[in-house]
């Protein structure tokens, strides 16, 4: 163990201690950067992990707005702007009830490693509250939208701040965001949102982006393996936004995807979610805002299982699109002893840092959630540069751009590994070749 990273981390702990999201990432990055402090005095000189691990800038806001019974309502949003070293901060808004300052700042230090990856010009940050929008109206959506946006607009801009969706924000929301920061500014500045409709200077492509990305980097993964995705059988939890464009690429390559999971447990759908009636029904499913999986099996007459997850089955690949930490070391065990080989993260930390250690160690190959969704905000980033030249390119440029971007994080993690002597760790290889360019600006730009 390195006595540097050892005395960030006393110190990270200290001064977090009420937070165990962010304290997990930290804990999981710094341990696999401990290959490279030992040959780089001057981080510890100037303080560089001190540095990485505060934000540059919290925000905590109150949003009140007005229900559809006239009762006034009361939340809190937040934007963390975690690091610019690279670009401006970006990263998406979570509206969801279990929104704090924990999530939202291990979102936003995972958000630096996943941006630099991309290799773009952007850096990390991550905001939102924790509004639930289930079962609010389109009225009330809209209005809460307002009134976070009225504080928000003051703290981003193109060349600032540039959210996007996450988990309770999507097309809708971006809309009804943009719509109230272009009437409070005056100006037409597009670039300051991200997953924008396509009649406002969205780009192609966006909404399939994480999902489709998640699929070229497992394809990747899979080329390593001498083996190919044609026949796989993929388990996935999740049935939103991103389930979507995993069960849509995976099914388009011949693969499928045979379950979905929400809150109210999983459908088994042994056919696979691969026909185009399956695959739009989840954006049905999505928009009606009842949260609820059941409505698939209800109508595709497959099983559903009631508050269970879906990891005791028996699958090729797993692939968790849900939540941090939906899977411990219960879920861990049983897609082992199940036989899974790729064990492919596709939410935001899904895995606590005990089940991903046990996984790794028991000879699954594991893929870490900043390189595999990384292909959302690439596009994202690709959405902020037609803003900046006008122009809108064509699906096939963007999907093109896409699946490059994720070749290259698939091969700069796995070579940056090799490079340290730890075989095909993709998840150490991510960090550190993430980490590397935000370290070399963060040194180039001396102390701030
Ligand atoms: N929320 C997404 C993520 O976790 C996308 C962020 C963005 O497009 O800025 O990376």
């Amino acid at each position: 163990m390195n006595a540097y990273i050892e005395e960030v981390l006393e110190k990270v702990r200290k001064r977090n201690a009420n937070e165990p999201e962010f304290l997990q990432t930290v804990e999981e990055v710094l341990r696999s950067l401990e290959v490279v402090v030992e040959k780089h005095p001057e981080y510890q000189n100037t303080a560089l992990f001190e540095r990485l691990t505060e934000p540059e800038r919290a925000i905590q806001f109150r949003v009140s707005w007005v229900d559809d019974n006239g009762n006034v309502q009361v939340n809190r949003g937040y934007r963390v702007q975690f690091n610019s070293a690279i670009g401006p901060y970006k990263g998406g808004l979570r509206f969801a009830s279990h929104v704090n300052l924990s999530v939202l700042k291990f979102l936003g230090f995972e958000q630096i490693f996943k941006n630099s990856l991309t290799s773009l010009p952007i850096g990390g940050g991550k905001g939102g509250s924790d509004f639930d929008p289930n079962g609010k109206s389109d009225g009330e959506i809209m209005r809460f939208c307002q009134a976070f946006m009225t504080e928000l607009y003051r703290h981003i801009g193109p060349n600032i701040d540039v959210p996007a969706g996450d988990i309770g924000v999507g097309g809708r929301e971006i809309g009804y965001l943009f719509g109230q920061y272009k009437r409070i500014v005056g100006a037409y500045e597009n670039g300051v949102l991200t997953g924008k409709g396509l009649s406002y200077g969205g780009s192609l492509i966006r909404p399939e982006a994480t999902g489709f990305g998640a699929v070229y980097y497992l394809n990747e993964v899979l080329k390593h393996e001498n083996d190919t995705i044609e026949g796989k059988i993929i388990g996935i939890s999740g049935f939103g936004n991103v389930s979507w464009g995993v069960a849509k690429k995976a099914a388009e390559l011949g693969a499928k995807v045979v379950t979905l999971a929400g809150p109210d447990g999983y459908i088994y759908d042994p056919d696979g979610v691969v026909t185009e009636e399956k695959i739009n029904y989840m954006l049905e499913m999505r928009a009606s805002g009842r949260n609820r999986v059941q409505d698939y099996a209800d109508k595709f007459g497959v099983e559903f299982f009631p508050k269970q997850k879906p990891w005791g089955r028996k699958f090729d690949i797993c692939m968790p699109c849900a939540y941090q930490n939906e899977i411990g070391m219960p879920e861990a065990e049983a897609i082992r002893n199940n036989g899974t080989k790729y064990y492919i993260e596709v939410a935001n930390m899904p895995t606590t840092n005990e089940a991903l250690a046990y996984l790794m160690n028991e000879g699954l190959i594991v893929a870490p959630s900043k390189a595999v969704n990384a292909g959302g905000v690439a596009v994202s980033s690709l959405e902020m540069s037609q803003n900046s030249e006008r122009l809108s390119w064509s699906r096939e440029e963007v999907d093109e751009k896409l699946k490059t971007i994720m070749y290259n994080i698939h091969k700069v993690s796995a070579d940056t590994a090799e490079q340290y002597g730890l075989g095909y760790n993709l998840v150490a290889g991510g960090n550190i070749a993430g980490f590397m360019k935000i370290a070399d600006a963060m040194l180039a730009q001396g102390i701030v």
